[in-house]
């Protein structure tokens, strides 16, 4: 199987780039998470095709990898930023990001990140429920301004005939139902403290066919048409996220394939001279980024063969959450046999597993890379086992930089109290 972009087999031995990764893994330890700076404005340029020639802002959704030197990347390659929490907000403005490209996504904002967020200047809420517009109307009313609302509507995609996207889309806590959308647009329109300036949805995530994204989008377009029938006008439509990455021979549609056919829709519609806006985070970062681990020590057993490694459930959450699948490769490929493993890492739960029924040739104090580590692994790091959170290297060519340090014990003691 082809390895992701960017990531390379040179001389028996994997790199990122122009750079070795057993020579990061060595200066830096493990785990270590690599980031390649190449494959990021690559995955980013696709978007960028797809969009070219519109009014149009891509908000990297950055609870993906909301590491500071990826989003300052990110931002400094054209993008605005979908955050979901004050501290997003926080690291979105250290990072360099201007406000109004920051929206804020999620279905529990509070008071006081929705004041922070009016204070700062941010470019549009994207508000999940009636309750939620009341709050924030009320919120912008006290600080004497109105803010930009965009309403998450759920598209009620036909489950029948996507399935795989079913739960993401039928009584789930996201977004407005269907039926309810037009009252609730009519009701923002008359809150004093809110200016309605678009739409939104999100369909889901690691989504691999075209298919729903188009029944999505014919979905949202009809309810723009039903909205603006009511007088209200919407400036732009936020199409959100979701698409997925090659995680194990998966095919999802190229940004720059999916795009036009999105884009014809809302040409067809009428609606192509609104702007557009999205909010991708798997599909930026996930392949660009791969997790370093050194296998410890092998453990064959009557049933099963274990390979203990020490990157864990803390560092690469997915499997133990989701049953997810993450390649895994050896830095230095060595012949020779290759049991079956099932690659665990060093933490007391029967849940900490990395990757199940592996083939590798390996010894311990090998090294191997975890594929497709770029999104939802760092972001969703946990310090369970008071294991500290692994480092950060942004690679660029030849250069590589430390962009986050290993975590220690102290670090993580830092804000508790002893006992007097
Ligand atoms: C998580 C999320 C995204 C990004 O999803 P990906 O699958 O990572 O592209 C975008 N928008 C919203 C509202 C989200 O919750």
């Amino acid at each position: 199987m082809p390895l992701p972009a960017h990531l390379t087999l040179h001389q028996g031995e994997l790199h990122f780039e122009g750079v070795s990764l057993e020579r990061l893994a060595r200066e830096h330890g493990t785990p270590l998470f690599v980031y390649s700076k190449a494959a990021i404005l690559q995955a980013l340029a696709a978007y960028q095709r797809g969009l070219a020639g519109r009014q149009q802002l891509i908000c990297y959704a950055m609870k993906a990898n909301s590491s500071l030197a990826i989003l300052q990347t990110l931002v400094r390659a054209g993008c605005g930023l979908d955050i979901v929490s004050g501290g997003e907000l926080e690291r979105a403005l250290t990072a360099g990001c201007a406000p109004e490209r920051i929206i804020f996504s999620g279905v529990g904002k509070t008071r006081a990140e929705m004041r922070r967020a009016l204070e700062v200047g941010i470019g549009c809420f994207n508000v999940e429920s009636r309750a939620e517009l009341d709050v924030l109307d009320e919120v912008a009313r006290a600080l004497g301004q109105r803010a930009r609302v965009s309403i998450r509507v759920n598209p009620d995609v036909d489950p029948k005939t996507h399935p795989y996207i079913s739960t993401g889309l039928k009584g789930n806590k996201f977004g407005i139902a269907h039926g309810e959308v037009l009252q609730t647009y009519r009701h923002a329109a008359a809150c004093a403290g809110l200016e309605v300036v678009g739409i939104d949805c999100h369909i889901g995530s690691q989504i691999t066919e075209t298919a729903p994204y188009l029944d999505a989008m014919d979905r949202v377009l009809d309810l723009v048409a039903a909205i603006e029938a009511t007088g209200i006008r919407l400036h732009h439509v936020d199409f959100g996220g979701g698409l997925g990455i090659d995680y194990n021979g998966d095919a999802p549609p190229a940004a720059d394939a999916l795009w036009p056919q999105l884009l014809a829709k809302l040409d067809a519609r009428g609606y192509g001279d609104r702007t557009v806006m999205i909010e991708p985070g798997r599909s930026l970062v996930g392949n660009a980024g791969v997790c370093l681990t050194e296998v410890l020590y092998t453990k064959p057993g009557e049933h099963k063969n274990f390979l203990i490694v020490d990157a864990a459930m803390n560092d690469l959450p997915r499997p133990a959450m989701y049953q997810a699948f993450h390649r895994i490769e050896p830095v230095r490929p060595r012949g020779g046999d290759a049991p079956v493993w099932d690659v665990v890492g060093p933490v007391c739960e029967s849940g900490d597993w990395i990757g199940r029924d592996r083939a590798l040739a390996v010894q311990p104090g090998d090294l191997l890379a975890v594929l497709s580590a770029g999104a939802y692994c760092m972001s969703m790091a946990s310090n369970y086992n008071t294991r500290g959170r692994a480092a950060e290297v942004l690679v660029d060519g030849d250069d590589a930089t430390v962009i986050r340090q290993r975590e220690g014990a102290a670090d993580q003691m830092r804000l508790e109290t002893l006992l007097g």
